[in-house]
């Protein structure tokens, strides 16, 4: 696969910065990740990011990161680690407070930035009390040091190669993934489900050795095909 918009040019977006408004909160929604699997080809579909100016986050957006016991499992087409993110997990975004319930990957990414495909993607999926979703979302790129996040639960993934309902992976710090001077593509998903997308600007490191680790788990590549959002502005707030 590949993605089709990383072989053409995009067109600057015009900058959106009004914060969004979810619209009715009581359509029952779903959450958006057993792993992110909504139809293919819908406008479900994750944005093509592309040359976007930052306005000031101000705080919108608010992310801390804990430490928790995670259990892996494994679906059709991913990895799925439940994880809590412990007491001092929170996410705030435009005043309202989520909580980490689980995370998992793509490879490739999901996500496009500036055409650029990346080999790995990280979703934090973050639920509120309302049946509301964010998804805090990193991209990786290759090179030459292992990433440190990863290397708390990397030595579980060949175990979930086949079926399993559950596997404890132990303590998971996710302190690692949060920075004083992180910058986030923001976005709202489609309704009916209420999912924010946030995703980190800068990529982190991974090293090949660590993909290959994941995709003999998985054996099959799961990242839907970017799209550039027409109904839906991708602000970036730094
Ligand atoms: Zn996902």
């Amino acid at each position: 696969m590949g993605c089709p918009l990383s072989k053409k040019k995009q067109k600057p977006r015009t900058i959106h910065v009004s914060p969004k408004k979810q619209g009715s909160a009581n359509v029952a929604a779903k959450p958006p990740c057993n792993a992110c699997n909504f139809p293919l080809g819908t406008d479900h579909a994750p944005a093509a990011i592309v040359n976007i100016a930052p306005t000031a986050n101000g705080n919108r957006i608010q992310v801390a990161l804990g430490s928790a016991e995670a259990q892996g499992s494994r679906t059709d087409s991913n990895l799925v680690f439940a994880w809590s993110g412990g007491a001092n997990s929170s996410l705030s975004l435009d005043g309202n407070k989520y909580k980490p319930t689980q995370f998992h990957f793509h490879t490739p990414s999901e996500h496009t930035l500036d055409g650029t495909q990346f080999p790995l993607e990280l979703h934090v999926v973050h639920a509120a009390g309302d049946g509301k979703f964010v998804v805090l979302c990193f991209v990786f790129q290759y090179g030459d040091a292992e990433d440190p996040f990863l290397a708390q639960m990397w030595t579980s993934v060949p175990q979930l190669a086949s079926p399993r309902p559950s596997l404890p992976v132990g303590q998971v710090d996710g302190s690692s993934l949060v920075t004083s001077k992180q910058a986030f593509y923001r976005y709202s998903g489609p309704p009916p489900e209420s999912v924010e997308w946030l995703v980190v600007q800068q990529p982190r490191i991974v090293t090949p050795g660590q993909v290959a680790i994941l995709f003999g788990a998985l054996r099959t590549t799961n990242a839907r095909v970017a799209r550039q959002p027409t109904s839906r502005p991708v602000t970036l707030l730094s």
